[in-house]
């Protein structure tokens, strides 16, 4: 005889399960903080020196997951608050309760977590709470095991194993045949966690609660089962299990049962995962949380996937190019491609934030470096650079013709495998042929343009259709030409206040943004609307107001770069048409008929004047 001690169960979370449950705090849960259901697992096992355990594991969270072989299954609770404050200031007994409501014949023990979770920091602060029944020591007698058929009990659980429906309890009769009731059976049966063979554990504390407050009093055999099993009998013992005599103790409903910290005092525990994540993995999850944050209250119907997605093509890497990339960057796009003929010179790094001192000194091509730059700042990026000179109407490739080839077809290419084309180059004329291939492809396409102290930003209509919205060049009657012979160097050089680059690349980022946001995407009208806000045609700021303001314009049905007759006639004969254009842009004015109008324009302006003469 003597007084009978209880083996507490201790939690062991896995990394898995912080895991998940950063991940559905962040997109699911968000601001709410209601009690959630989750499960717990806990086995027999051999080593003596292992204490009792119950797992929370990475299935925790779903009710209907395969229980792990040899488990058994124990339902909890998990309260995740939205403050350290409230995590620390909420009354702690009422959620011991609710967790102690769970514990039934069924579900012999049960748990609840409390979690603070700092995402930001990837620190979890919790605190278990394994409600046990609290009552006065009671008497025992361990009784010889020989008196339990120990052979027919194994080829039982072996079977139960097999069937994968091992109990947490069960009852067996006086020959030994297993009983699912156990009410009445001679021996009750439970698996116990406790492998050490000199107290039960806390699951017999509870059997015994139960058993109480269902006034089951009297004196009661229980088997605890403290072995690791098998579906094969001949595969495990049973030899450490134990035998004991217990006189059921009159008990309340009176729990107890917080977990201590490492320093045996009964207080919440954290965890830091930093340390056993790979910082490539971190600074993923560092960029999605602020983006995700975004859709717990500001943003509900942000669809963050489409911009993850989306491939972004940026045809210019220099002031426009590099802003842009970081802007999109922010915004989770992880597809970047920069295009740039150039080399980093030395009056770049101050204004193009992609490029330092070295790069000038070392004349790197512009856009693989940019490229490189982009997964130095965020690893996570898959960006790539190359070095292609756009074929511009106006600048002759009769003599470059092989390579002139090359650039095209290198483009067209590109321009295929990318959803976005940016068009941030320096000259008019090389945003040309980039309008002609995406507005034949029907790509999502904005041209972004800096003056001194204006901007303009234009997101394309796409291919020709009705109503469309116009391009870059809708607005004129003339074809692009070769606009860098016979200028003095600053109007050959972007002569534009510095703070202009910033400010067109975020007004054409947060477009894309807003377009992508819109089931039509670049086919929505102006005006038209989604969760963000409208979505204009065009956009022109000036620091000269401090203002931008926004416009339409419809295609216009001769524009030299995307109406239907250039369409036709890039998709018919691709280059040949292309090195008509570049060698004779008077070709192009051909093409789209433009010089009718302008004999009609002629016409109609001489009408004019005669009928004021007639006046
Ligand atoms: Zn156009």
């Amino acid at each position: 005889m003597g007084k009978l001690k209880f083996h507490n169960i201790s939690s062991a979370i896995d990394l898995s399960f912080w895991h998940i449950l950063a991940k559905k705090k962040l997109e699911e849960m968000k601001l709410e903080d209601q009690i959630l259901n989750i499960n717990g697992y806990y086995s027999t096992n051999n080593n003596p020196d292992i204490a009792p355990v119950f797992r929370i594991i990475s299935d925790s969270f779903n009710e209907n997951a395969a229980i792990p072989s040899n488990s058994i299954r124990i339902r909890g609770l998990l309260k995740v608050f939205n403050t350290k404050e409230d995590f620390i200031s909420s009354s702690k007994p009422p959620l011991l309760q609710k967790a102690a409501e769970q514990i039934t014949s069924e579900n012999l023990v049960s748990f609840i977590l409390l979690v603070y979770a700092d995402l930001k920091n990837f620190v979890f602060t919790y605190w278990v709470g394994f409600p046990v029944f609290n009552f006065n020591p009671v008497e025992y007698e361990e009784l010889p095991i020989q008196e339990v058929n120990l052979q027919h009990l194994k080829v039982s659980l072996a079977e139960k194993v097999d069937q994968n429906s091992l109990k947490s309890i069960f009852g067996i009769n006086k020959t030994g045949e297993y009983e699912e009731n156990w009410g009445e059976s001679d021996i009750i049966c439970y698996l116990d966690p406790a492998s050490s063979t000199d107290f039960p554990s806390s699951v017999l504390r509870n059997i015994l609660g139960l058993m109480s407050q269902g006034k089951q009093f009297g004196s009661k055999k229980f088997l605890a089962i403290k072995n690791g099993l098998s579906s094969n009998p001949q595969y495990f013992t049973l030899e450490r299990s134990k035998l004991y005599n217990i006189e059921i103790p009159e008990t309340t409903k009176d729990f107890i049962g917080w977990e201590a910290n490492s320093k045996g005092k009964i207080q919440a525990k954290t965890i830091d995962l930093r340390p056993q994540l790979d910082p490539h993995n971190l600074a993923t999850s560092a960029v999605d949380l602020n983006l995700k944050l975004m859709r717990w209250r500001m943003s509900p119907e942000l669809n963050l996937d489409i911009l993850a997605s989306t491939k972004c093509l940026l045809l210019g890497s220099g002031t426009l190019g590099s802003q842009l990339s970081r802007n999109l960057l922010a915004w989770g796009m992880k597809n970047i491609t920069f295009v740039d003929s150039g080399k980093v010179s030395y009056s770049n790094p101050v204004r193009q934030s992609l490029y330092e001192f070295e790069d000038a000194k070392n004349a790197v091509p512009k856009a693989l470096r940019a490229a490189k730059k982009l997964q130095e700042i965020y690893p996570g990026v898959q960006s790539s650079g190359y070095q292609i000179e756009i074929p511009m109407p106006g600048h002759s490739i009769s003599s470059t013709e092989d390579h002139a080839r090359e650039n095209y077809l290198q483009l067209e290419s590109l321009i295929k495998e990318h959803d976005v084309v940016f068009l941030l180059t320096d000259s008019r004329e090389s945003r040309w042929l980039p309008t002609v291939i995406t507005s034949a492809l029907d790509k999502i396409c904005l041209s972004v343009a800096l003056g001194f102290d204006s901007f303009l930003v234009v997101r394309h209509g796409g291919c020709p259709s009705d109503d469309r919205l116009g391009c870059y060049f809708c607005n004129d009657v003339v074809a692009p030409r070769n606009s860098m012979t016979d200028r003095t160097l600053d109007q050959q050089c972007t002569v534009t206040r510095p703070g202009l680059s910033y400010m067109a690349s975020s007004v054409a980022v947060e477009l894309l943004v807003s377009l992508l946001q819109h089931p039509l995407r670049h086919k929505a009208k102006h005006g038209d609307s989604t969760h963000l806000g409208i979505l204009p045609h065009h956009l022109r700021g000036s620091f000269s107001t401090f203002g931008i303001a926004s416009y339409v314009s419809s295609a216009f049905s001769k524009c030299t770069a995307c109406c239907v007759k250039v369409i036709d006639q890039y998709l018919n004969n691709g280059f040949e048409f292309v090195k008509m254009a570049c060698n004779d842009p008077d070709y192009l004015e051909e093409v789209c008929e433009l010089k009718e109008l302008e004999a009609n324009e002629k016409l109609l302006a001489d009408e004019l004047i005669e009928i004021e003469d007639f006046d």
